[in-house]
């Protein structure tokens, strides 16, 4: 988190806030997510290993300071965003920071990117009812998914790892991300 600037993927009216540890708009109602949560759900993803990720699938663009930090982390990234605005703007500031290893697509993550899977990482930013079914076909053996599950304004950020095939799953913390909207997660 030293190394990716929090400042460059906010809006130039709330730099000032960038290093506060509060979530920040980003137009279209969606947010840049709360610093301390972002830092525990890559903690989690990372599992203490010390060892880069293979492939890592994010769900939620957004700003895409999360993605550059995923970009860190694993060999390659590949994250999904809904809002074409959004995504117009994540693809300079990714390549302004010098970041080569993440692949965009515009579209409903709750369908996941089939053709690059299983993923031994997915990292959902948007709060859902539950885990899109598409998003656990993806999930590698072994792999490990963070997603908030809950309501649309309360979510638990949940910890999923597939063994034998299976999801298992651990409470972490209560969080407010915003809705998934999409086939697999709210309807709108
Ligand atoms: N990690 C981002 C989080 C942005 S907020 C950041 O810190 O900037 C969550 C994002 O998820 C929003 O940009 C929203 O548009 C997006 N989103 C919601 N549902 C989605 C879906 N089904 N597919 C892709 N993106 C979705």
């Amino acid at each position: 988190m030293g190394q990716v600037e929090r400042h460059r993927f906010v809006d130039t009216a709330l730099v000032n806030q960038a290093y506060e540890d509060t979530s920040l708009p980003i137009g279209l109602g969606q947010t840049i997510s709360k610093p301390g949560v972002v830092a525990r759900m890559l903690a989690l993803l990372l599992n203490g290993a010390g060892l880069k990720l293979g492939r890592v699938l994010e769900i939620g663009t957004g700003s895409a300071y999360q993605t550059a930090l995923l970009a860190e982390l694993a060999a390659q990234v590949f994250s999904i965003e809904r809002f074409p605005a959004l995504l117009d703007k994540a693809r300079p500031l990714l390549q302004q920071a010098n970041v080569r290893n993440v692949s965009l697509l515009l579209g409903d993550g709750t369908l996941g990117w089939r053709e690059y899977g299983p993923y031994d990482g997915i990292v959902v930013s948007a709060g859902a009812p539950h885990v899109p079914p598409a998003l656990e076909e993806q999930l590698a053996e072994g792999g490990r998914m963070l997603i908030p599950i809950g309501d649309r304004d309360e979510q638990i950020l949940t910890l999923f790892v597939k063994r034998n095939g299976q999801l298992e799953g651990r409470d972490i913390v209560p969080v407010r991300f915003v809705p998934l909207i999409g086939a697999g997660g709210w309807l709108a």
